[in-house]
Parts: C-alpha cells; sequence; structure tokens
C-alpha cells in the first residue's frame, strides 16, 4: 500500500551503511607515466618486473594498464611502481558493478511508465513524474546527439533501440566492446539494454516503450560483463571510446567505492571534450559525501549524479544520497524498458539509481538540441535548475529535486494572431490592418519569424530577442500583398 512508504519515508529512515571494501583486479594496476619520462627507461623497468604494458591511452598522459607476473601482489607491485620514481602514480584497477537490483519478475510487462507521466496509477502519487508529455510539447528528437551507454552492451537489433543505434562510420558497427576489444558491444545480461531503451527507446513507433528521447544516436559500449561486474580500465577504455567516437553524453548506471586517479583523468579528458557523464549514485543505502562512490564523487563539473525517486516522489528505499556529491533525482522504482532476451522482450518492474541516470541522460540529448549553442556547464546549470523541489530530497542531493523534464526544456515555442488584415479582395478601406503576432517562448531568447508561401521554402522576415516575459510582437507589413502567407517561429542558435 502507498500508505505503508509514505508513513515510512525512506529519506528519513535511511541508514548509513558501510560501504562495501573496494574490489580490484589482482591481475593488472594502472600507472600514469611522470611527464618526460623517457619511454625506454620506463619499458626497462617494466621489463624488469615482468611486466607486460597492456594498453597505453595517448590521450589520457599515456596512462598505462600494466599487467603483472605470477607471485606478485597488487600492493607490493604498486609500491614497486611509486618507489621507481617513474611514474606520477600507481594504482589497483578497481572493480565497478552495476547500481541496480535483479529484476524480481521476468515476465511482469505491463507498461506502466509512471515517471514520464503519473496521474496515479498503481496508487502512485498524481505528479509524481519529470512531465515528458508536457516536455515533448517542446521537443521529442535529438536525432543528431549521440549517447554513450557504457554498461552491459546494448541488444541493437532490438525493435524498439535498432532504430537510434549510432552506426560507426568506419565500421558500421554499435559501438565497442572493451572485454574483447570487438566492435560488437551485444548484450548478454540486459542491464544496459533496460538503461538504452529508457533514455532512446523509439517513440511514436506503435511498439513497446517509449525514451525521454524519441530519436536519438545510441553509441553501446561494453564494459561490464555477463554478471554485471567490469574494471575500471574497462571504464576508461569505453570512455576514450566514446570520447574519440562523438558522443555527447555518456551515461554511467555503474560505480565502484574505490578511488581511482586514472578514472578520474578519463572522466576530465571528456569534460575537456564538452562531454556530460550522468552517473549513477549507487544502491547502498550509503550517504556518498561520507563513502564516495566513483565516478558520481568526482568533483568534476561535467559529471551530474543521480539518486532514485518512486512512483511516490520520495527517495527509493535503497538508493545512495549525498547532500553534496549528488546532483538531483529521477524515477527509478519499478521501471519498465526494452531487455536482451529478444527483440521484442520489455521487461518490469525494476528499480534503481541505475534506472534513474537514462532519465537524466535522454533530458539531456534534448537539451543539447534545444540549446545548441551552450556549454555543457550551462546545459546542466539548466538542468538542475529546473528540478522540482521535494521534501524528501531536502539535504539529500544538491538541489533537493526530481528532473522535470518540460521545466527544463522551457516553455513551447508559440505564435498567436493578434491583428489580422481587413481588406477584401476588391475592396477598399480607409485605413489597412496589417498581419500582426505575438510570439511567446523563453525570456531573453532570439528567435526568427520566417515566411512561406507555399509551405516548401520558408524565408526569414523578423528576428528579435524576448523580454524577460518572454514575448514579442511582430508587424508584418507585406502581409496585405499576398493572398497566402504562413508564419513560423524558430529559436535562432
Ligand atoms: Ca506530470
Ligand atoms: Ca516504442
Amino acid at each position: 500500500m502507498s500508505a505503508t512508504l509514505c508513513n515510512k519515508s525512506p529519506a528519513q529512515s535511511a541508514v548509513a551503511f558501510p560501504p562495501p571494501a573496494p574490489r580490484f583486479s589482482s591481475e593488472q594496476i594502472l600507472i600514469k607515466p611522470k611527464m618526460g619520462i623517457n619511454p625506454a627507461t620506463l619499458a626497462n623497468f617494466h621489463a624488469a618486473q615482468r611486466a607486460e604494458v597492456v594498453r597505453t591511452f595517448a590521450g589520457i598522459g599515456d596512462l598505462q594498464i600494466v599487467r603483472f607476473p605470477k607471485g606478485e601482489t597488487v600492493p607490493s607491485f604498486i609500491q614497486k611502481y611509486q618507489e621507481s620514481g617513474l611514474v606520477e602514480y600507481a594504482e589497483p584497477d578497481f572493480i565497478v558493478h552495476v547500481a541496480a537490483t535483479a529484476p524480481n519478475d521476468p515476465y511482469y510487462t505491463n507498461g506502466t511508465l509512471w515517471g514520464l507521466n503519473n496521474t496515479g496509477q498503481n496508487s502512485g502519487t498524481v505528479d509524481a513524474d519529470i512531465d515528458a508529455p508536457e516536455g515533448w510539447d517542446v521537443l521529442t528528437s535529438a536525432s543528431n546527439i549521440v549517447v554513450a551507454v557504457i554498461d552491459t552492451g546494448v541488444r541493437y537489433t532490438h525493435e524498439d533501440l535498432a532504430a537510434n543505434m549510432w552506426v560507426n562510420p568506419n565500421d558500421g558497427g554499435h559501438g565497442f566492446n572493451a572485454l574483447n576489444g570487438t566492435n560488437d558491444p551485444n548484450d548478454d545480461n540486459g542491464h544496459g539494454t533496460l538503461v538504452a531503451g529508457i533514455l532512446g527507446g523509439v517513440g511514436n513507433n506503435g511498439k513497446g516503450a517509449v525514451g525521454v528521447a524519441w530519436r536519438v544516436q545510441i553509441m553501446a559500449c561494453k564494459l561490464l560483463d555477463s554478471s554485471g561486474y567490469g574494471t575500471y580500465s574497462d571504464a576508461i577504455a569505453c570512455i576514450d571510446y566514446a570520447r574519440t567516437n562523438g558522443a555527447r553524453i555518456i551515461n554511467a548506471s555503474w560505480g565502484g567505492y574505490g578511488y581511482s586517479l586514472s578514472l578520474s583523468n578519463a572522466v576530465d579528458e571528456a569534460r575537456s571534450a564538452g562531454i556530460i557523464l550522468v552517473a549513477g549514485c549507487g544502491n547502498d543505502s550509503t550517504d556518498i559525501d561520507i563513502a564516495p562512490f566513483y565516478p558520481a564523487s568526482y568533483d568534476l563539473d561535467n559529471i551530474v549524479s543521480v539518486a532514485y525517486t518512486s512512483r511516490y516522489d520520495v527517495l527509493g528505499s535503497f538508493s545512495n544520497y549525498g547532500a553534496t556529491n549528488v546532483d538531483l533525482a529521477a524515477p527509478g522504482h519499478q521501471i519498465y524498458s526494452t531487455f536482451f532476451l529478444s527483440d521484442s522482450y520489455y521487461l518490469g518492474p525494476i528499480s534503481g539509481t541505475s534506472m534513474a541516470a537514462p532519465y537524466v541522460t535522454g533530458t539531456f540529448a534534448l537539451m543539447l538540441v534545444k540549446y545548441a549553442p551552450e556549454t555543457h556547464q550551462q546545459i546542466i546549470r539548466r538542468v538542475l535548475a529546473a528540478t522540482d523541489p521535494l521534501p524528501a530530497l531536502s539535504g539529500k542531493c544538491v538541489t533537493g529535486g526530481r528532473l522535470n523534464l518540460q521545466k527544463a526544456l522551457g516553455p513551447p515555442i508559440r505564435l498567436t494572431v493578434i491583428g489580422a488584415p481587413n481588406k477584401k479582395p476588391g475592396h477598399k478601406v480607409k485605413k489597412e490592418r496589417l498581419f500582426q503576432l505575438h510570439l511567446s517562448g523563453d525570456p531573453n531568447r532570439t528567435y526568427v519569424i520566417q515566411v512561406t508561401t507555399n509551405l516548401t521554402s520558408w524565408s526569414p522576415v523578423f528576428t528579435n530577442t524576448t523580454s524577460t516575459n518572454g514575448t514579442f510582437d511582430f508587424t508584418d507589413d507585406q502581409s496585405t500583398n499576398a493572398a497566402h502567407r504562413f508564419y513560423r517561429a524558430v529559436s535562432s542558435p
């Protein structure tokens, strides 16, 4: 019953459990060579340790994945590198895991996407949602925006995803598989396919679910194995792939409690490229200001860290939180989406911050279209300023609010006729009236009024910037000369 949850708000009763001890790879570490070190000297040192360089990331300060020989331990091996004087740092290759619970009912496919529009179905709280239908009045498509889903892979042949998959122009693939180094990121777990459907399930196709963005380009990057586990080094390889292949947003519905400079550096390189990384903040009912969870907790201005809320607009019962390290919340309770078991399989209900992050990611895809000229900082500021404040989130995240797509996108552009020509053919009037329009949209934003006579070729006739109340009026002094003129307004880039 809803009353039970409402009476016992998890936001108030959540206990900060100690986080699990970080796990790390027992085969390899990450090192960053000191600036200006002779590569041959470092190579000799590797050889003396019988170590093998698995990969070097030229774009991240020549960061190296180093595999060590049998009989060696991670702490002693790290110590050898730290004492060598050749590296800026050496650190474990931590294991990350998915930020979601296992689905509790694989055959439950009732399609109740309450997070997009909550009218109180299943005893939920009316309007505990992101106001997606209202947001879609403004924009539904982000078809030119590439979103990297770094996860367990994506079932790219799924009927509700195939049309929205990014295609690599070089190899025709849909992304990258860091586990085997191929261009086949197919999903063998299901988690990434759920995430993909939430942010970008094909909308208005008469099938299955609908993403926050109806059209988008989903780049699948496989970091997590069939059990939902992966390493920081593979996360870094995926971030590197996303950065160098044109992704604008990364969805990271995973994380770990081990601090890593390497992972931070990889996200910082993405930051330099203007890429927004949306991170689930984890599912251990833990305050991640006290027990940081990465990448969500890194102090980088391109990371947006997401907690999850329920259909009752309270913090999810096992959501992590953090007044500083978590930015906002989004729906993540009893979510329903595309699944990997077949091309027409859908799964729900499933809960967790993994499901909340893609609501935010899909919103950013639409925001990058609407506010194309703006920087990632400006666009993040808009989304964070547009949340719905909730009592249950007060003190639990920076904004104390839940995502609202409609508020983030701003009002739709509307053109209203406020005056029309009074001249009829063959008649003379004393004073001719002209065609007058009233535009309403965002405040302090520049719009172009365009006109056409054939509905095919549009010409700009007027450009103006709205006042603080988001409006301006326009009079078309050519309107008495033409029989049919049609108008539209577009926002100026
Ligand atoms: Ca609503
Ligand atoms: Ca669909």
